[in-house]
């Protein structure tokens, strides 16, 4: 049975909104993946959250394809569809859950994560069971405390039996509320997005406005 599963030893998962996948999220994965030995990143936008709508997350078919634009030069990056195809929120647990169906028994899985991403763990649904079936990889970010970031991790490791490891690189200030409010008034953001992401950004008129 388990031949059939995809066979890997170390699975990096980059989850996000991606609206849009930039510099930062891209940087992270690459530097995790050699950092942590991981043999692949996997990027698994979220679906739209109906919650969401009203303040105008990009639908996801179009967070899907930026990401995909993004991570096609790099080998050792992939997308995942599975949040997705779900439509609504998909929660850590239950996208671990199918990993674990499609990939052997033997393979590691690796959460990685933003600082301020860390702080939320607790709040995740079956956090322990999350935490418990995949490590944590943390790239500090602006404006987050490192102390708190190394506080929460210890926390976590103490209370739940979380592996949380800090990834280490440059400080990356960027973000995707940025870049969205950058194409709203009119500011460039060639280089902190991939060139296929800006033109896919502008081609299909996204961020346009504040909806
Ligand atoms: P938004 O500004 O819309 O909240 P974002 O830039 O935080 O978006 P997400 O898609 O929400 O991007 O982020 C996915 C993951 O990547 C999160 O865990 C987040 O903390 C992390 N991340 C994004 N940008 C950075 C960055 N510059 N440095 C470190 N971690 C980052």
């Amino acid at each position: 049975m388990n031949n059939e599963k995809t066979q890997l030893s170390r699975l990096g998962i980059a989850g996000g909104t991606f609206d849009p996948i930039h510099i930062g999220h891209l940087i992270i994965a690459e530097i995790a993946r050699q950092e942590f030995n991981l043999d692949k990143i996997l990027f698994i936008p979220t679906g739209t959250p109906p919650h969401k709508m009203g303040y105008g997350v990009t639908p996801s078919y179009q967070r899907y394809e930026m990401t995909k634009a993004a991570i096609m030069d790099n080998p050792y990056f992939e997308i995942s569809a599975l949040e997705v195809e779900r439509e609504g929120i998909t929660y850590s647990i239950d996208t671990l859950k199918e990993l674990k169906k499609i990939y052997s028994d033997k393979t590691e899985f690796f959460f990685i994560i933003g600082g301020d991403t860390l702080l939320e763990v607790r709040t995740w649904k079956d956090a322990e069971k999350v935490v418990k079936g995949c490590s944590l990889l943390v790239y500090s970010r602006p404006g987050c405390d490192k102390s708190r970031e190394e506080a929460e991790a210890e926390l976590l490791r103490r209370n739940m039996g979380a592996s949380v490891y800090f990834i280490h690189g440059p400080m990356l200030d960027v973000s995707s509320t940025d870049i969205r409010q950058r194409v709203m008034t009119g500011k460039t953001i060639r280089y902190m997005v991939p060139p296929m992401v800006e033109e896919y950004i502008y081609s299909n008129s996204l961020y346009r406005s504040g909806s």
